[in-house]
């Protein structure tokens, strides 16, 4: 049996992209009752910056990874780096990874070399795959069913009930974030209220999606309150009932979260 936690988790927020300082905004999180917060890397560098604030702060857990847009500077080099840092304790994930055609920053080819070593790396380190997608739905399923992933966070997850069907009959986890809040997001609260219990996480991906009540900011990660509060009414759960589903999840997605 999962105990379940008392404290919320957001599994996905950039600390290194926030302009408040990283102290003030864990203890803003811890305060508002986020107690776990994962830090992900969008490159070698700040891959390594999140491990040194997950030294730094308490509660505080990095990934190492190269993100889709960057996705042409993931060489050799950068591959070697990331896996050494997948050996640290502190690094409970492999990612950002994934494949972006909205903004297309790095030519597919590139997106799908990385995303494909990416995919190894969390096979080899036992460590989960942190995946961003954007426009790029079925490539993304193909090129994870190729590499036989094996744990999948499906990040910011903004597909409609049937990709949710789709990622979730492979038991791959769907992890939303505040644009659930959004007057258009129909379709996202449709497939969180559709979402199988344990394969649900929350995030905020701050700085980026603040939620709706407090657009034009930036967004930080006390605000994965929101989120949950808003899956808790897709969901038809209390507030608390939906904060030990999706802590639990974390946990058994991130052991290393503990
Ligand atoms: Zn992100």
């Amino acid at each position: 049996m999962q105990t379940p936690s008392p404290y919320a988790v957001d599994t996905h927020c950039h600390l290194f992209l926030m302009d408040q300082e990283a102290g003030r905004v864990v203890s803003a999180a811890a305060a508002a009752g986020v107690e776990r917060l994962v830090c992900v890397g969008i490159d070698p560098a700040t891959s390594r910056r999140s491990v040194e604030l997950a030294e730094s702060f308490r509660g505080v857990f990095a990934t190492a990874g190269m993100h889709p847009h960057t996705a042409s500077d993931f060489d050799g080099r950068a591959g070697a780096e990331i896996e050494e840092l997948l050996a640290d304790p502190m690094v409970v994930g492999v990612g950002e990874t994934g494949l972006d055609y909205y903004r297309r920053l790095s030519p597919v080819e590139d997106q799908h070399r990385a995303f494909r070593t990416h995919i190894a790396l969390s096979r080899e380190s036992g460590k989960p795959l942190v995946v961003h997608v954007r426009d790029a739905w079925p490539d993304a399923m193909a090129i994870l069913a190729e590499e036989r992933a094996e744990r999948v966070v499906l990040h910011c997850f903004s597909g409609d009930a049937a990709h949710l069907a789709e990622a979730q009959a492979r038991g791959y986890l769907t992890s939303f974030a505040a644009n659930i809040t959004y007057p258009g997001a129909d379709s996202i609260r449709g497939a969180a209220a559709a979402s199988a219990p344990g394969l649900i996480l929350a995030e905020t991906d701050s700085p980026f999606l603040p939620p709706q009540s407090l657009r034009g900011r930036p967004n930080e990660p006390g605000n994965v309150m929101h989120v949950l509060a808003a899956l808790a009414e897709t969901r038809n759960l209390t507030l608390q009932q939906m904060v030990e589903e999706t802590s639990a999840a974390a946990i058994r997605t991130f052991p290393l979260l503990r």
